[in-house]
Parts: structure tokens; sequence; C-alpha cells
């Protein structure tokens, strides 16, 4: 089911509040030093100026816990957001307060006020509906653009539906569709990749991609786990012992649903964890104690670059390996750039995975790299997110 967006309702002369993530990365001095979230905001903020509403942006920044803390003030966004703009954003001092009824309410059509973080007021997070009740009374339209928080249930997230039309804004209309198509509706052959450190963290993104896809391919460090079920020894590799039934059984699901699983058959061995540390390539059956698995191997990546050849959608949650470390980052670079190359869709989520691909170089190859690391993979996980959810259906 596809959500009304901006386009799908009349803004003209309305007070808009706009749920963003202007969560962005500072330093010591309150500079932001990646200034990627105030700028994939612009397109629904420059929509709304266009269409002449009177645009009302709220969002979260780091965890205040529920009360004013400066360090946390949305003063550099603001200062950042005008630059970008062209035009003067201003900044309430509060969220709901005096400040900002009274800076909402002499707005003229175009005009642009940011509200102080959401998280200064505890009842944020706790979904309050007195403070839902609040923040719709600054405006007449609720835009939810902020699919990096879609997962959590919060005041400005998803309460403040309760009390005015809510639509999406562009960013999270791009998110529904890239991945909401990939999993509901894939062209297929359909291939997902699944990587990351643990079993444990990926169940319930493994048991649902198993009812979606032709192929599921595994790496990273999750990988031992199903070799060990497998009755393989895979010395000092992370593994969960207390997940092998698991996994056991996540083979037999494969199995019964025709899925094609594939695990790797040779692996990067390092001593240590550490970027320096002595390395080799074994097949899957050679893993000795003493050695831990850090990466996948040479003919696995040949392997399964043959495979993700025939794809028609590819969905890749989780690097193959330990990325962070340049010896160990192979076997999801040459993966990455193999997704690169394909004529098919290509959708990245989870947080390192963005970062990966980001790193390799990459990013601009790929149909679409998802911005919100835990919603994404709820979204894979098949859960309801809150925040989408709240939005009226087309
Ligand atoms: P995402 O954030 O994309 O969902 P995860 O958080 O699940 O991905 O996994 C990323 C982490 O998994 C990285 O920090 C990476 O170093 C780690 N990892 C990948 N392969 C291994 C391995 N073989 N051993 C230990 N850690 C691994
Ligand atoms: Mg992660």
């Amino acid at each position: 089911m596809s959500k009304k967006t901006v386009r799908d309702i009349n803004v003209t002369g309305k007070k808009v509040l706009v749920r963003c993530d202007f969560n962005v990365p500072q330093d010591e001095n309150g500079n932001i030093t990646d200034t990627r979230r105030i700028v994939g905001a612009l397109p629904t903020i420059k929509y709304l100026i266009e269409n002449n509403a009177k645009v009302i942006l709220c969002s979260h920044l780091g965890r205040p816990k529920g009360e004013v803390k400066k360090e946390f003030s949305l003063a550099p966004v603001q200062k950042e957001l005008s630059k970008q703009l062209g035009i003067e954003v201003k900044l309430a001092d509060d969220i709901v307060g005096e400040s900002a009824k009274t800076l909402t309410n002499n707005m003229k059509d175009g005009e642009v006020v940011l509200l102080e973080n959401v998280r200064f007021d505890k009842r944020e997070e706790q979904n309050d509906p007195e403070f839902s009740k609040e923040l719709a009374s600054l405006a007449e339209i609720y835009v939810n653009d902020a699919f990096g928080t879609a997962h959590r249930a919060h005041s400005s997230t998803a309460g403040v539906a309760d009390y005015l039309p809510a639509v999406s804004g562009f960013l999270i209309e791009k998110e529904i569709k890239f991945l909401g198509d990939a999993l509901n509706n894939p062209e297929r052959p359909f291939v997902a990749i699944l990587g990351g450190k643990k079993v444990s963290d990926k169940i319930s993104v493994i048991n649902n991609l198993l009812e979606k896809v032709d192929t599921l391919i595994i790496g990273g460090g999750m990988s031992y786990t199903f070799l060990k079920a497998k009755g393989l020894s895979v010395g000092n590799s992370i593994c969960e012992d207390d997940k092998i039934d698991l996994a056991k059984e996540l083979m037999q699901k494969a199995k019964d649903r025709n899925v094609e699983f594939l695990l790797p058959v040779d692996v990067t061995l390092g001593k240590e964890y550490d970027k320096d540390t002595e390395s080799k390539i074994v097949k899957v059956d050679q893993i000795e104690d003493g050695w831990e698995g850090l990466d996948i191997g040479t003919e696995t990546v040949k392997k399964y670059s043959e495979v993700l050849r025939t794809a028609k959608t590819v969905m890749w949650n989780g690097p193959l390996g330990v990325f962070e470390f340049d010896k160990f980052a192979k076997g999801t670079n040459a993966i990455a750039k193999v997704l690169g190359e394909l004529d098919a869709t290509t959708v990245i989520g989870g947080g390192d995975s963005a970062a990966a691909v980001e790193k390799a170089g990459l990013a601009d190859k790929m149909t679409h790299i998802s911005t919100g690391g835990g919603a994404s993979l709820e979204y894979l996980e098949g859960k309801i997110l809150p925040g989408i959810a709240c939005l009226q259906d087309k």
C-alpha cells in the first residue's frame, strides 16, 4: 500500500509541520562535520516553500534525555539550513512554548521556522498525547520525512498524526518505494546478501527474507555459526554456539521453500582481530584453531559474483567481512563492485553496509541506499514502522 505524499495534499497557505532527521554529527566545537542529512531534507522543504506553505521544521539531535541542554541545540542546523536555502530560517527557543507559538503565529507563506530539539521535552519519546496535541496545534498538516526515526513511536514521529492530516516527504517516499518494492514486488531472480557480525542480530531479517527471495547469500561473522551447524570447525571465528540449532532450522526452512542458501566456500583468516595481523585464505573445511575468519575468500567472491550477475533485484544488508580493516574489506568491496555493475535494482540497508559502500566509493552506483540504519533493518524484518503506518494511504 502506498502512502500519500506532500504532492497529494494542498499545502498552499497552510502551516505544515515537517519532522526531519537533523541528527547531524558535530565536532567538539559544535561544527557540523557531515551535512548530508540537511542536504537530504532540502527537496521536501523547497517543495513546500515553492508551493507557498508556512514551513515549521522539527527534529531531534543526540540524546538530551528530556532536558534542555545547550550542546544539543539545533542552532548549528539553523545556520546551515539558512545557508543552504538562501533564506533566514528562524529558530524557536522552545518546542511548543511561547517562542514557538509566537514565531509560528506570525509566519508568511514561504517562511521557515525551526523548532528546538524535540527531545528537550521528555514527553517526546513517551509519545505523550498531550505533547503530540500541543505540537499539532502549531500546524495544519503533518509531514514525516525522517526515515531514520520511523521505527520509533514518538510524538513528533507518529503521535502528532492523531491530530493532523499526515503525509510523507520525498525521503520517506523514496525509502518506501525502493525497500517496499524490492521486498514485496521484486523483479526476479531476487537475491539477498546478508552479512554482519552475528546471527542473533539478524534472525528476523533472515526469516522474513527466506519468504521472499530466490537466493540467500551469507557472509560476514554470521557465516561461522552456519558453518559450525554443518559440522565444520571454525577456530576462533565469531560463532554463537547457542544459535546452532536455529541456524539448522533456518537452513531447513530455505530447503523447504526452495530457496538457494549459499555459504562461503573459502574464507580469509586472521591470526588476530587486528588490521595488520597475518592473514591467509583457506577452504572452509580447513579453518585451524588459533585463526579467526575475518572475510570471505576469493573463491567465494567468484561464486557469489556469478549468482549476482543473474539477479534482477538485490537486497544487501551487512558487510561480508571486517571492512573497517583494509586487509579484510576485499570481499565486501569486490561484491559492492559487482553490484555497481549490475543491470538490476540494488538496494542497500543497514548503517554499516551503507558506510562500507560509501567507503568503497560506489554509493552512486547503487539504486538506493537506505538512510535509516535501525529503521531499514526493522523494515527488512517485515515490521510495520509507526512513522509510516501513521500516514494516510493513497
Ligand atoms: P549493518 O549495520 O549494515 O546492519 P551489522 O551491524 O550487522 O551491519 O554488521 C557490521 C559489522 O560486522 C562490522 O562492524 C563488521 O566489522 C562486522 N563483521 C563482518 N564480518 C565479520 C567477521 N567475520 N568477524 C567479526 N566481525 C565481522
Ligand atoms: Mg550496524
